[in-house]
């Protein structure tokens, strides 16, 4: 891209959906070539097409055209251009609770709940089953433990997961079975909610900031 050296202003601009794009919001990049010419590349996908000085956008004009966007991602709490505060996963640690029983095929797993409350839950949500390495037993809902990290390289010892040490009894599976609690760690994604909010209260203030610049 040597013949578009010199990129004068980016600005958005709305499609309103007339091309058929699911966002409504785009960046124009206007540019200033070697040989002088000026282009504009509409989409800010490096297709380019000629224009003239008159259409550059004075920094005035790119300003109110940042501000027509904040106004609207203010609004709606959408952001096409991914201008503001991308929120990043929230990881939360729970306590799970979890048992085992041993048998021929080695120690299977028999269930998690989390706060040790409710039903033992046998398909347990994915960072479960990975932090416990569990593995399913052929195309059943069951699992056992495969005591192997993904990658093939360290064994986690089951009793190394321990932290607090259940008395077993018959129901549990007396002697041949194990029922600990763990921490373990969970990501939990922002809610489509919590992202509009967040994104309304920065270009709120991003407004206000351009309101207040001189
Ligand atoms: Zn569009």
């Amino acid at each position: 891209m040597d013949e578009f050296d010199n990129l004068i202003t980016t600005m958005p601009w709305t499609c309103r959906f007339s091309d058929g794009c699911p966002v409504g919001w785009h960046t124009a990049d206007y540019w200033v070539n070697e040989d002088g010419s000026y282009s504009i590349d509409n989409y800010a996908d490096g297709d380019h097409d000629p224009c003239d000085k008159k259409d550059i956008p004075t920094g005035e004009e790119a300003d109110n055209g940042w501000n027509e966007y904040a106004e609207y991602c203010a609004k709606t709490g959408l952001d096409p251009l991914d201008n503001y505060c991308p929120l990043y996963p929230l990881t939360r640690q729970g306590i799970w609770q979890v048992r085992f029983t041993k048998s021929i095929l080695g120690a299977v797993f028999r269930g998690a709940r989390r706060n040790s409350r409710g039903p033992w839950n046998l398909n347990p949500p994915e960072f479960v089953r990975e932090y416990l390495l569990l593995e399913p037993v052929g195309t059943t809902e069951y699992f056992t433990y495969r005591g192997i990290d993904k990658d093939g390289s360290k064994i986690r010892e089951l009793w190394g997961l321990v932290s607090t040490p259940m008395r077993t009894n018959a129901s549990d599976g007396g002697r041949n079975a194990l029922k600990f609690t763990c921490e373990i760690k969970e990501v939990i994604p922002p809610s489509d909610h919590a992202k509009q909010r967040a994104i309304k209260a920065s270009a709120r203030r991003d407004i206000n900031s351009r309101k207040e610049a001189p």
